[in-house]
């Protein structure tokens, strides 16, 4: 912890976070406290348990432990503005539990058209089960939205850049118009993370992230995180107890160990996506690079206003309209696998194909020929780029054998 209240800067402060002496003893980390039951010392004290719903205070295993509560207050940290964090066993069970503490029957949740395919099918599942109605709207269309709005609509969920198509949205302007209307705004902030957005600083009231990603950096857990302001975080804490959500303090100590060092990991994807990103860019096989950090990328005046940092997730277009050579592509690469999943230590490559279910923002995007509509997403790992460019070298090769 740091002493006093000197101002940190996020780079100190992911060193710092979560580490109070009452939860870490002699060591550095906070260790892992595999708990159901909690004992009392006795009567006296066993009734005053229900009476203090408070975080940081032994209760019983569903309310967390230390290794829980470390993890939380370090997230809770590295978020400007935030009062609380909770945390989920997965990112789509952070996305229901904020929507399911905003959202009541009868109300219209404003969805961006580019956010990720199982928060839509929420939306046109779950949602709509429970009486609430998704509509979808362009992410870079302000005034659209805007006009979205009305009466009913309580919510709404961005995701910038969208985790596939890399579309990044005017998040303050939107955020200002959402709190105008009395709309509760949510991002789904994977992407960057607060430490290449800060979500609440710029204006959103919810800040979602999948743990999975970035902060576990290393493919081997699965968890999510929402954070908020006071009121909000009161709402999200209480919607999270009734549900019983509650995450393994095994899987919390993966997930701290792996936010020490979500810094140097980030900036190290970013410089190696962005030598990635600019060598697709000067391809003929390439009609379309969408990577933010990439001078003359769409949506890189924004990011560059908006975000301090990037990461390692990008996409790119082929040129043409034949799936086989992007099968032959993929298939060809070594050192990136085939997988869901991104932000871990290892590169990743998935075919991207979101013209089936997208329901206002056309695919693909304005500019390209409409039969240029394959699309590749890498996710950059630890590895040298200079193999990660040969390995996309040869794989353009096997693409279209001579
Ligand atoms: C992976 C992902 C999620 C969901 O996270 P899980 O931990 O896999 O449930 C949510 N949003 C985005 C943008 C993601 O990429």
């Amino acid at each position: 912890m740091a002493k006093g209240n000197r101002p940190t800067s996020p780079d100190t402060r992911l060193v710092s976070a979560g580490r109070r002496k009452e939860w870490t003893g002699p060591v550095v980390n906070p260790p892992v406290w595999r708990a159901s039951t909690h004992l009392y010392d006795n009567m006296a004290e066993h009734r005053d348990g229900p009476r203090h719903n408070e975080d940081g205070r032994f209760f019983y295993g569903r309310r967390g432990a230390p290794t829980q509560w470390a993890l939380a207050e370090a997230l809770t940290e590295i978020e400007p503005g935030a009062a609380g964090t909770m945390l989920y066993p997965s990112g789509v069970a952070a996305i229901a539990g904020a929507l399911l503490t905003v959202l009541r029957p009868g109300d219209v949740l404003l969805m961006t058209d580019n956010a990720y395919d199982p928060s839509r099918a929420m939306g046109k599942g779950l949602l709509r089960d429970f009486g609430v109605e998704t509509r979808f709207f362009d992410p870079l269309d302000v005034a659209g939205f805007e006009a979205t709005i009305c009466g009913q609509s309580r919510a709404v969920l961005l995701e910038s850049p969208g985790s596939l198509t890399m579309e990044v949205q005017d998040v303050p302007a939107l955020a200002e118009i959402a709190r105008r209307h009395g709309l509760v705004s949510l991002i789904d902030n994977t992407w960057a993370s607060p430490l290449g957005l800060p979500a609440l600083e710029r204006g959103v009231d919810i800040s979602i992230m999948s743990l999975t990603k970035h902060v576990g950096g290393h493919s081997d857990l699965m968890m999510g995180s929402v954070s908020a302001g006071e009121e909000l975080y009161a709402r999200l804490r209480k919607r999270a107890q009734s549900l019983g959500q509650v995450v393994s303090p095994d899987d919390a100590a993966l997930a701290l160990r792996g936010l020490r060092t979500l810094g140097v990991r980030l900036e190290r994807e970013t410089a190696s996506a962005l030598e990635v990103a600019g060598w697709l860019a000067d391809r003929p096989e390439v009609a379309l690079v969408m990577c933010p950090m990439l001078p003359g990328s769409p949506g890189h005046d924004l990011w560059q206003r908006d975000f301090t940092g990037g990461c390692g997730l990008f996409s790119f277009v082929l040129k043409g309209g034949d799936a086989a050579r992007r099968d032959r592509f993929i298939d060809a690469l070594e050192l990136f696998g085939i997988g869901y999943s991104w932000g871990g230590f290892e590169s990743l490559a998935i075919p991207v194909d979101p013209a089936p279910i997208r329901s206002v923002a056309a695919w693909p995007p304005a500019g390209l020929d409409g039969t240029d509509r394959f699309g590749i997403r890498l996710s950059i790992g630890l590895e040298d780029p200079a193999d990660l460019i040969a390995d996309l070298e040869n794989a353009f090769a096997a693409m279209d054998p001579k």
